[in-house]
């Protein structure tokens, strides 16, 4: 196992921010201490809403082995405390919080193969996974990415995973939309939808984030899938 690393207060300074679309923000954060910031992919943070006691949770969407900084990406939809203040942070504000939490990291056991499952922003974590994996770790495992939107506006990344699915022959990629227009050809509804389970090895490992119902719906189909 991994020696967990201890969570510790950090403070960061906005060095971009990306309107992806409407309710999607990429938020590009330059640690300002401490000098050492580290964590695991998967892990996420705890940020504090400045004039209030409230602290709210992000996962971490870029790769460890970026250093001296770290990416957010916000479903800004709420307009909650949380979401009001990043989306309307300015470049060079300063945050701070508590960092890394979280046990949602890939696992060290013998998985033969990674099967990511997301929705809305859920993909974060795993965004932060498939970079170190692929890009920094040159593993060879099959990999797999079902991410599920609902509409075809709320689309963005599709770029980035599929440059990510060329130069790595080992992973693979799988766009859903709920609710797409009729010229999309990919695949449609939820991501249980799409999901197929039988081609993979039973050692695969599943990691999941996103909406509670499709939590519940794909442990749902993995439970039939592996006990038939
Ligand atoms: C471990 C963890 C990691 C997380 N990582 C991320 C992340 O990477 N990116 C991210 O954007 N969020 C993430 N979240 C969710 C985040 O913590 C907040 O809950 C979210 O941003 C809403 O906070 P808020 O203060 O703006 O709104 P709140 O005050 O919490 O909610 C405002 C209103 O919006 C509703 N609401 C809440 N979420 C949504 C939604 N998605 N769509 C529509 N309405 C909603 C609430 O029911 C409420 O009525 C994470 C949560 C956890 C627990």
């Amino acid at each position: 196992m991994t020696t967990p690393i201890p969570p510790r207060p950090f403070t960061a300074k906005l060095a971009e921010k990306q309107i992806l679309n409407d309710k999607f923000q990429l938020l590009r954060f330059e640690v300002v201490a401490p000098h050492d910031f580290a964590f695991v992919a998967g892990q996420y943070l705890l940020l504090n809403v400045p004039g209030t006691p409230q602290k709210k949770s992000y996962s971490i969407a870029s790769s460890p082995s970026v250093g001296h900084g770290f990416d957010l990406l916000i479903d800004i939809t709420p307009q909650g405390l949380g979401t009001k203040y990043l989306s309307t942070l300015n470049d060079g504000e300063a945050i701070s919080g508590l960092a890394p939490l979280g046990q949602f990291i890939i696992s060290n056991s013998n998985e033969q193969a990674l099967v990511f499952i997301a929705t809305g922003s859920g993909v974060a974590p795993i965004k932060s996974m498939l970079d170190e994996l692929l890009i920094y770790s040159n593993d060879a495992r099959p990999m797999i990415l079902y991410w599920g939107l609902r509409y075809p506006q709320d689309q963005f990344w599709y770029d980035e995973f599929a440059q990510l699915a060329e130069q790595h022959p080992n992973f693979v990629f799988h766009p859903v939309l709920s609710k797409p227009t009729a010229d999309w050809t990919l695949c449609r509804g939820h991501v249980t939808d799409c999901l197929t389970v039988h081609a993979l090895p039973n050692e695969a490992g599943y990691y999941l984030c996103g909406s509670q119902a499709m939590i519940i719906e794909t442990v749902d189909l993995l439970q039939r899938a592996y006990s038939s």
